[in-house]
C-alpha cells in the first residue's frame, strides 16, 4: 500500500492554484486546513503478520517498532484482520532467516536455534525485517551494524540498524512503490 501524506507547501500550492489563474476553485481546500507545519512522507507501509510467531510476538512488534523510529519512506504495520500481510513471520525450530519474494514481501522464520544458544530475540526480529526491507547480511561484521547479525556475537544485543543501514532502507522505499522496485505492484 502506499501512502504520502504532504501538508504545508504543496497542499497550498494546490488550493491556491485554481483561483490565481482564474479558472473554477480546486476543492482540495480541507487538506490546508490540516496545520502548514506537519510534514510526514511515507512512501510504503508493509503489514506483517504475527500469529505464526509464537512466543516471538514482542520481539517482532518491538523489532518493527525500532525501524519506525529508525527511518521515514517506509512504516511496517501489524495486518488488519482478515487481510493478506505482505510479510508473515513463523517461529520454528532451526535457524533465524527470510525468504523475501519482493522487496518487503515474504516470509521470516524467528529460529529458536539462535535464541537457545543466546542470542537476543529484539536483534534477530529486527535484523530479519531489515532483509524484508531489502537488506543484505554483512557479515562478519560488528555490533554496531544490525545486519551482522550473529557474527557479531552472543554479547551484542544491538537491535538499531546503522546510519548506512537506515539509508540504504530510505533509498529502497524512497519515492517508488516499493513493489516496483522488485516486481510487488
Ligand atoms: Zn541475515
Amino acid at each position: 500500500m502506499r501512502v504520502r501524506t504532504l501538508t504545508g507547501g504543496l497542499a497550498a500550492v494546490l488550493v491556491l492554484s485554481g483561483p490565481l489563474l482564474n479558472g473554477p476553485a480546486v476543492a482540495v481546500a480541507p487538506v490546508a486546513s490540516v496545520g502548514a507545519a506537519q510534514r510526514q512522507v511515507v512512501d510504503d507501509v508493509v503489514t506483517y503478520d504475527t500469529s505464526g510467531a509464537a512466543e516471538f510476538k514482542a520481539a517482532v512488534e518491538r523489532g518493527a517498532a525500532i525501524w519506525n523510529e529508525s527511518v521515514e519512506t517506509v512504516e511496517l504495520r501489524p495486518v488488519a484482520s482478515g487481510q493478506r500481510a505482505d510479510v508473515r513471520i513463523v517461529a520454528d525450530d532451526g535457524w533465524p532467516r527470510s525468504v523475501p519474494t519482493s522487496m518487503g514481501n515474504g516470509t521470516v522464520y524467528i529460529g529458536r536455534q539462535a535464541v537457545d544458544q543466546g542470542y537476543s530475540t529484539i536483534r534477530i526480529a529486527a535484523h530479519e525485517l531489515g532483509h524484508m526491507l531489502g537488506l543484505p547480511d554483512r557479515k562478519p561484521g560488528p555490533c554496531s551494524s544490525l545486519m551482522s547479525g550473529a557474527s557479531a556475537g552472543t554479547s551484542c544485543t544491538n537491535p538499531y540498524p546503522s546510519a548506512a543501514e537506515k539509508a540504504q532502507v530510505e533509498r529502497n522505499f524512497e519515492g517508488a512503490p516499493a513493489g516496483a522496485l522488485l516486481g510487488r505492484t
